[in-house]
């Protein structure tokens, strides 16, 4: 492993997702040094793979990808794209050390220009992470159209060596010799901004997820529905036929203490009933159903949002889906309680979409050394003072941005950011 001289910062932002870009650029603007470390091979966390957003339909990319530029080119941001940060310790006020991790591309991010030359010549092809396994990506890879920084990856798990990428690269980027780099750290004050984490279907057997190939999560709809999406239209993943009947089952994996995530998501009734109304647009024949306890349209606007895909036609239906199962043409049967009747019944639907929920990413608790990160009782990060200055956790000089401190939609996400990047200049200047 190869080691650097120490790097010293005013703030280390932890996580490249809205939150930790919005912090990072706040901060900047303000004129203090920022290192903003991301431990995928994007900036842009999960908003960059979305369609459109609620409320407003605004294009999730057209918002996204200015934000994430203004953070890479601005003069007081460093960024760490495929690193991490561990064994973060307060040494004193306003003196924090710690490991950042540069791990390895296999290709000189200097040199790479992104053409894809390489990737074109790679005969290995896997499931492609970053449109949610629904296609196939070559071993070297630049991670989706718009990434950002926008350069190769080498994949060596999937890699077999052949060396036909080295060979055709005009510009000799790849690098087989490339190993982790490991890198002293000095900061002032600490945002963490790792985000969530996807509630895995597998969990919840009687809905098949991963053995009904025409059950699929609301990411991969949101795939189906970016201007970059892997088909030219949204297709049913068993046979590839468009589909006319579509069931949303809502709150699959929140609310619901079997699985051990008894809060709510705040997000999945709203992006549900967006996707329904994008779907309505993309295959205007097709019927819309979704299944859910309540709608909690809490937000701006939200309530108008969903009485606007109401009046387009999404069928609501109030009751939890109990089990589906699968006819040979691929087809599914929804059985639930029909709540306002009160009554059992089954449905047929051609393609089932699961509105899965939010889960705390377990990284946060495991960055810091001394002293440990406090976790509130759904192992979120603990906001110490939730009302009166909600970015506070128990460290002082550490806030906490977006939804590493619980569910929350992108509007949410950047005011919190925007509270805790005022929080560190405070702390950083007082
Ligand atoms: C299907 C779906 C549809 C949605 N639609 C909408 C919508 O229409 N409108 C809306 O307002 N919201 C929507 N959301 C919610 C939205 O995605 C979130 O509000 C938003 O992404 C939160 O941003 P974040 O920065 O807090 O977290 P994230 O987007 O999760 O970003 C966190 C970042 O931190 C990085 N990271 C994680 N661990 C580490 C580590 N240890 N070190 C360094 N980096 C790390 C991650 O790689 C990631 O880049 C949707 C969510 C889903 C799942
Ligand atoms: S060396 Fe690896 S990445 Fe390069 S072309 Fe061969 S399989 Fe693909
Ligand atoms: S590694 Fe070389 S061939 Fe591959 S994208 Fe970069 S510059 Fe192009």
């Amino acid at each position: 492993m190869e080691q650097q001289n120490e790097l010293s910062f005013d703030t280390l932002v932890i996580g490249g997702g809205i939150a930790g870009s919005e912090a990072a650029i706040n901060l900047a603007n303000l004129n203090y040094k920022v290192i903003l470390v991301e431990k995928d091979l994007s900036l842009g966390g999960k908003m960059i793979h979305l369609s459109k957003v609620f409320p407003t339909l605004d294009c999730a990319a057209c918002i996204t990808t200015p934000k994430v530029s203004e953070t890479i080119r601005h003069p007081n941001i460093t960024i760490y794209t495929y690193s991490e940060v561990k064994n973060i310790v307060k040494v004193s006020e306003k003196k924090f050390t710690a490991t950042l991790v540069k791990k390895p591309r296999y290709v000189n991010e200097d040199l790479c220009t992104g053409c894809q030359e390489c990737e074109d010549k790679c005969p290995v092809v896997v499931k492609d992470q970053f449109q949610y396994d629904l296609v196939g990506r070559k071993a070297v890879y630049v991670p989706f159209s718009i990434a950002n920084p926008r350069v190769v990856n080498i994949d060596i798990e999937n890699c077999i060596l052949c060396g036909l990428c080295e060979k055709v690269c005009p510009v000799d980027a790849i690098d087989f010799t490339q190993e982790d780099v490991e890198i002293p750290l000095t900061v002032k004050s600490v945002i963490i901004a790792t985000g969530f984490e996807l509630f895995d279907p597998t969990q919840i057997l009687r809905y098949g997820f991963g053995k009904f190939k025409n059950v699929v999560t609301a990411m991969q709809m949101e795939r189906q529905l970016v201007p970059t999406r892997p088909y030219n239209s949204v297709l049913r993943p068993k046979d590839g036929k468009m589909p006319d009947n579509i069931a949303y089952i809502l709150c699959t994996g929140s609310r619901d203490e079997t699985v051990g995530n008894p809060i709510c998501s705040q997000i999945c009734c709203m992006y549900s009933v967006k996707q329904a109304q994008l779907l309505l647009g993309a295959l205007p024949m097709a019927d819309v159903s979704i299944y859910c306890m309540d709608i909690r349209a809490f937000g701006k606007g939200f309530c108008e949002f969903y009485q606007q895909a109401v009046g387009m036609g999404v069928e609501f239906h109030k009751g939890r889906v109990a089990k589906i199962t699968e006819k040979e043409n691929g087809n599914l049967i929804l059985r639930y309680e029909d709540i306002e009747e009160g009554k059992i019944k089954e449905v047929e639907h051609d393609l089932v979409v699961l509105s899965i929920g939010v889960l705390p990413n377990p990284d946060a608790k495991l960055l810091f050394d001394s002293p440990v990160i406090e976790s509130d009782e759904f192992n979120y990060v603990k906001q110490t003072d939730e009302l009166l200055c909600p970015p506070d956790t128990n460290i002082k000089g550490v806030f906490v941005a977006g939804t590493s401190s619980g569910p929350m939609d992108i509007p949410d996400s950047i005011l919190s950011a925007g509270a805790a990047s005022a929080c560190s200049a405070n702390y950083i200047r007082n």
